[in-house]
């Protein structure tokens, strides 16, 4: 209850409590600092995807300046030691303001990943832009092999989507949705959304494409294991995913450890209010966890 007042109260909050609460979750404001944390993942046998922070553009100059962002990023990540995975928003590359100027810049960016050898995954935001995203993704598949997408186990569309898309080289990330959907295109109720996410990840699995399984929940790392046994699953056709920061850590070495993959989506950059918002709002239990530790002394 407290917990959930601090996050309530956030827009009131002056920027650095709301920075030092939401710390955990980015890696830096900058590139370097975003490849010292992958470095750091690596050595601990983690795999990367680095994102830059920022989404709904306003303007084209605001697209075109998030472009050349994730242009200098591939260079930047090609040319380092670190995992050689980029993930994107579309709203980000002005997908709100118009479509093929969305199109112009994501192709952009894949075409001079796939020269570099960066793989480029396409987040998933909220409904509006579903249909968008997946048209972008099926339009720039064949021709780079290394694109991915995203796929939100809540939206009552997503088992028609993921029979699509999953012949052998389909590669879809298989999340719970983060935004607020109606019910009439979402499931709202916790159970059925996680009984959709097994659904989901069967479906990928049963048709020999690449699922990376994103979630901190128990009970869907335990199903998914549980599946991979079932189906006699190669260890390079699936990977775990977790946020930066969210405490689950033991879990995820333990995973590494038993021979699974296991990716950390480090988001970075000055755009860090929003996503940091949507985290605290997630699990509010971190603010009051870390307002504690500021005032406790251990
Ligand atoms: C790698 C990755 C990429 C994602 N990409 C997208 C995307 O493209 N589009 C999209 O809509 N959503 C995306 N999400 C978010 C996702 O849709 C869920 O909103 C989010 O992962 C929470 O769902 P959960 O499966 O972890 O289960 P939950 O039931 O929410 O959480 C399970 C457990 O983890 C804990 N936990 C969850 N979040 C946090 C947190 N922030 N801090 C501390 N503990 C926490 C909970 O308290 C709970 O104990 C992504 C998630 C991950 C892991």
């Amino acid at each position: 209850m407290f917990n959930k007042l601090i996050v309530a109260l956030m827009p009131l909050a002056p920027r650095f409590i709301v920075k030092m609460i939401s710390k955990r979750y980015i890696a830096g404001e900058d590139t370097p600092s975003a490849m010292a944390t992958c470095k750091q993942l690596n050595a601990q046998g983690f795999l990367t995807t680095v994102d830059i922070l920022g989404e709904s553009v306003t303007t084209n100059d605001q697209a075109r300046e998030a472009c050349d962002s994730y242009l200098d990023l591939i260079t930047e990540v090609s040319k380092s030691n670190i995992e050689k995975n980029i993930s994107l928003k579309p709203t980000a590359m002005g997908l709100g303001l118009s479509y093929d100027m969305a199109f112009e810049f994501i192709a952009a960016i894949v075409q001079k990943a796939h020269e570099s050898g960066v793989f480029i995954r396409i987040d998933m935001e909220d409904s509006p832009y579903t249909d968008k995203t997946l048209e972008m993704y099926e339009r720039l598949r064949d021709q780079y092999p290394q694109l991915g997408t995203v796929i939100q186990a809540y939206m009552h569309r997503s088992l028609d989507d993921v029979k699509k898309i999953a012949t052998s080289s389909g590669n879809l990330r298989i999340c719970k949705g983060i935004y607020k959907e109606s019910p009439q295109i979402a499931y709202q109720d916790a159970d059925e959304v996680r009984h959709n996410y097994i659904k989901l990840v069967r479906e990928m699995l049963e048709q020999g494409a690449y699922v990376g399984i994103a979630t901190h929940d128990p009970f869907l790392i335990d199903e998914s294991l549980r599946l991979i046994d079932e189906l006699n699953i190669s260890a390079d056709k699936y990977e775990f995913q977790a946020l930066l920061g969210v405490p689950i850590v033991k879990r995820l070495e333990a995973l590494i450890s038993m021979g699974h993959r296991v990716r950390i989506y480090v988001p970075f950059g000055s755009e860090w209010y929003a996503y940091s918002s949507r985290r605290l709002k997630e699990n509010p239990d971190v603010a009051g966890y870390v307002l504690k530790n500021l005032f406790v002394k251990n």
